[in-house]
This record gives structure tokens, C-alpha cells and sequence, in this order.
């Protein structure tokens, strides 16, 4: 008797055991196909614009990724998809500081990236950090490659019960971490582009545009930036 109730509950963990192994199957491979749905329309949609995606990492709030991706098709004029969410990437976690390496993170993006898109941004609402000359890990409000396919940007160090606020400071730092994806460096003009290393303020006092410095180095860099370019002016 006592062998048969163990016995059922034994199959009644391995039922639950298969099913959960197959629902985590079912969830990954409905992510996969509705990125690449995704992608596909992007390829067959845009031929002469530039495409870029937004990655949400354990972040799911629709109305900010909305946000972000009006921004980037007001300011850049680029054709702006919204991957589906996923988990932020377990080896980029930093445990001394419980907070997320973010070069590690955009070497990641820039191979998980769709071929369809030229750029990925990452948004994630962790800490994230980086070596930052004599501190090993420094934490950061986003970072990109100069130039490069890949960013990423966390609101945790953005916080503010001011949504207005919340929402240019995010617009700012999103557009910043592109820019340097579009190869423009840091900028010490009244820029988006200024350094603001952990300072809130100064993303506060920057304006939600770059300099005509800036604008002038981006309308070096190719004829694809000539056009975006040539479209900001408008
Ligand atoms: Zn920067
Ligand atoms: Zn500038």
C-alpha cells in the first residue's frame, strides 16, 4: 500500500515534471517565432531605411517600450521594432554588487540581434555597470559601442516620481547610447551627446537634441545618416 502511494505520487511529480519542461519549450519557441515574424516583416518592409530593434531584459511595461520607440522614429527617422521580452543574460550578473556588467550585455545583443536589423537597443529597468578607469565596476545609466550594432539602457539610476521627467530622461539616454551606435563620441557642447557619467543633473540640463557639431559628424559618416540627417532638419 505505502509502495503504490508513493509510486502515484511519484508519477503525478513526473506528469508535472513533462508538462512543465514542455510549457518552458512551448513559451521558447513562441518567443523565437514571433521575433523572427517580427524580423521578416522588417526585411520585406524597409529596403532604404534603417532598422532597429528594441530588446526589453525582464522588462515588460508596454507603455514605456512605446515611449522609447516614438522617440527613436521622431529623432533618428528609423523603422523601430519591439522584440519580444526576454530574460536579461544570467552571465552578465555581477554578484559583489548585484547589478548586471553591461559590456556584457551588448556583446550579447550584438549576437542575438535579427540580421534584418542594423542595430539593437537593450532596455531593462536593472542596475547595470562598467570598468570606468580606476573603478572595476561603475554603475551606469547605458552604454554602446562607438560605432556598433548594440546598447543598452536601465532606468534604475534615472528614478524619479516626476513621470514627466522620467520619460525625457529615458527619451535622453536612449537617444545618447544610439548616437554612439551612429559613431559619434562624447560632446562637450549643449548636446544629448555631453558625458554625463553618473550624473542625473547633467542629463537633466542637456537638451532632447544633439548639436550641430554632432549633427555634422553624423552627415560624415555615410549617405544612410546623410538622409536621416537631411530628415531631422525638416
Ligand atoms: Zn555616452
Ligand atoms: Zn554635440
Amino acid at each position: 500500500m505505502k509502495n503504490e502511494k508513493s509510486n502515484h505520487y511519484h508519477k503525478v511529480l513526473l506528469l508535472l515534471l513533462l508538462s512543465n519542461f514542455f510549457l518552458s519549450i512551448a513559451c521558447k519557441q513562441s518567443t523565437k517565432n514571433l521575433r523572427q515574424d517580427i524580423a521578416n516583416e522588417v526585411k520585406q518592409s524597409s529596403k532604404d531605411t534603417i532598422s532597429i530593434a528594441i530588446q526589453p531584459l525582464t522588462f515588460s511595461d508596454t507603455s514605456t517600450l512605446n515611449w522609447i520607440k516614438q522617440n527613436i522614429e521622431n529623432y533618428y527617422h528609423f523603422n523601430v521594432s519591439i522584440l519580444p521580452e526576454i530574460a536579461i543574460p544570467k552571465h552578465a550578473f555581477y554578484k559583489p554588487r548585484n547589478r548586471y556588467r553591461a559590456d556584457t550585455i551588448i556583446r550579447f545583443l550584438k549576437n542575438y540581434k535579427p540580421n534584418q536589423f542594423q542595430y539593437i537597443v537593450g532596455f531593462t529597468d536593472k542596475d547595470i555597470s562598467t570598468t570606468k578607469e580606476k573603478f572595476p565596476d561603475f554603475g551606469i545609466m547605458g552604454l554602446g559601442f562607438v560605432p556598433g550594432p548594440s546598447c543598452v539602457v536601465s532606468t534604475f539610476r534615472l528614478k524619479t516620481t516626476d513621470k514627466k521627467l522620467l520619460k525625457e530622461r529615458i527619451a535622453k539616454v536612449v537617444l545618447h547610447e544610439i548616437g554612439h551606435n551612429l559613431g559619434l563620441p562624447h560632446c562637450k557642447n549643449h548636446c544629448f551627446m555631453h558625458a554625463a557619467d553618473a550624473s542625473i543633473k547633467q542629463v537633466d540640463s542637456e537638451p532632447l537634441d544633439m548639436c550641430d557639431d554632432c549633427k555634422m559628424r553624423l552627415k560624415k559618416r555615410n549617405g544612410i545618416l546623410n538622409e536621416i540627417l537631411y530628415k531631422m532638419k525638416k
